[in-house]
């Protein structure tokens, strides 16, 4: 298993690994933040974790919510996204708590799985992070109603007005324009 560091949302289990398989502990806990992808963070974090003993390690059950910073898919101005995240996941134990024997060879060989460390660390930052990426939508926007860039002139439609039909600015045109107006009828 890859050493990697502990997200701040990591939680020592060693006492709960000692129970029976049933047994429980929930855990509220609030986050700044956590880095997600190309920059974005989800940030604001609060959630709910419970961990039931199992055979084989811990099921955790996560509901959280944050919000992201990321860009307007229409008008390019930053967008604050909600996200909320609600998901289950075994965690295995690699060391047995009350013998310290490492039972890491006895988990099967599994890229989904999650591991509870030999210290008997479980951080339920990584999940958190892959769920918050999956729940991301496709196309942000800073607001529903957002008017986006007009595809003709540019300008943000939140901010100000198209100019696409704006009569183009020429003096002789203009000069055209009066005398055809002025052209006395026959
Ligand atoms: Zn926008
Ligand atoms: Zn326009």
């Amino acid at each position: 298993m890859a050493t990697q560091k502990h997200s701040p949302l990591t939680y020592n289990v060693s006492q709960l690994l000692r129970e029976e398989s049933g047994s429980r502990r929930d855990h509220a806990f609030t986050e700044s933040s956590l880095p997600l992808h190309e920059g974005e963070a989800l940030r604001d974090i609060a959630g709910d974790a419970r961990f039931t003993r199992t055979e084989s390690g811990i099921y955790a059950n996560v509901t959280a919510s944050g919000i992201v910073s990321t860009t307007c898919m229409r008008c390019l101005q930053p967008a604050l996204v909600a996200v909320d995240v609600t998901f289950a996941e075994q965690y295995r134990a690699t060391v047995d708590v009350s013998t310290g024997t490492n039972i890491a060879a006895d988990v099967e060989e599994d890229d989904d799985a999650f591991l509870i460390d030999d210290h008997h660390f479980l951080d339920i930052g990584m999940a958190l992070r892959e769920y918050a990426i999956l729940e991301m939508p496709m196309r942000p926007l800073c607001k529903s109603s957002c008017l986006g860039l007009c595809v003709g002139c540019g300008v943000d439609l939140n901010l100000e007005s198209c100019r696409c039909s704006e009569a183009p600015v020429d003096d002789r045109f203009a000069a055209l324009q009066a005398l055809l107006d002025k052209k006395p009828q026959q």
